[in-house]
């Protein structure tokens, strides 16, 4: 696993990368644009050749856009979808010229409207956008499940990847906040295990590509998006450190995107949850042990 943060881009791309780097991440996130603005930024070449030249020896072996909260491929309105489309191709064009491992999406919103409708609607959008950029992958990540929002179960993300047609570059961004707000028990390290199983029955851990690790402000199923500091929220210092350390996560970016006071993630967070995954892997090999010791009693005593 790869343990990082989201980091701003203020000052240039490359000044990311900096950032990224004096946290002691192994990965970053950034938005491509002003997350409140549907105005992009007018990134060129130059700016990807030094975000690229910068990445070299800085540590960070994996880069993840976020597109931008304003988006919503699923929405009624024709212009809010050709926006989103629009923003959409931006995202992805940059990540092809920083090559970064993908653009993480939220799906998209039916508000009040009929679900399946809405999954067809972000479906289409997302498959126009793929198809006019060339190799980006695209996250679809899961949500807490607030209003409308898509993505809330493993059973929409897999209709949304089929509205998709199935497109190879997309891929899956699973969040420990939004897992845990939408009514998946992820705390303890059987129940994690548990839920992907499930999560590779109905969608495919092959299809898993990068993963954001926040605490939760608000309980278990309670479908609101409120992040709180690892350890500091209802998954607690168990709960982050079983994510952490979740076996089929290894390989996987994983960023922090929650600072203290509304800020980025700093240095200290960043240990902060490097420290967490130590410790619950430890906690993992120990429990191994001893239940391997028992395996190994209990076949003597059969004996
Ligand atoms: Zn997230
Ligand atoms: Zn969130």
């Amino acid at each position: 696993m790869l343990v990082g943060a989201h980091v701003s881009t203020a000052g240039g791309l490359d000044r990311a990368v900096a950032r990224g780097a004096e946290r002691g991440a192994q990965a970053i996130q950034i938005f491509n644009q002003s997350p409140r603005m549907w105005r992009p930024t007018a990134y060129g070449e130059e700016d990807f050749a030094a975000f690229r030249a910068a990445l070299q020896g800085s540590g960070i072996g994996a880069v993840l856009i976020h597109a931008v909260y304003l988006l919503n491929c699923a929405s009624e309105d024709r212009e809010i979808r050709a926006r989103s489309r629009a923003s959409l191709i931006q995202s992805l064009r940059v990540a092809e010229g920083i090559g970064a491992a993908g653009v993480v999406l939220h799906p998209g919103s039916a508000k009040t409207g009929d679900v399946p409708k809405a999954i067809r609607r972000a479906g289409r959008v997302i498959g126009e956008a793929l198809a006019q950029t060339e190799s980006a992958e695209l996250h679809l990540e899961d949500t807490a499940g607030a209003g409308g929002t898509l993505g809330r179960s493993f059973q929409e993300l897999a209709a949304l990847m089929e509205a998709c047609d199935g497109d190879s570059r997309v891929g899956i961004c699973l969040d420990s906040c939004h897992l845990y707000a939408s009514g998946y028990d992820i705390k303890e390290p059987d129940g994690l295990s548990a839920v992907l199983d499930e999560f590779d029955r109905v969608v495919s851990c092959e299809r898993l590509r990068s993963l954001h690790v926040n605490d939760s402000l608000t309980p278990l199923g309670s479908n609101r998006d409120r992040h709180a500091l690892l350890g500091e929220g209802e998954l607690g210092e168990r709960g982050c450190g079983t994510f952490l350390s979740e076996p089929r996560f290894e390989g996987l970016p994983c960023v922090l995107e929650t600072g203290r006071d509304g800020g980025a993630p700093s240095a200290q967070d960043v240990r902060r949850a490097m420290e967490l995954r130590r410790r619950a892997r430890a906690a993992r090999r120990r429990r191994g042990a001893r239940r391997g010791g028992a395996r190994r009693g209990g076949a003597r005593r059969g004996q």
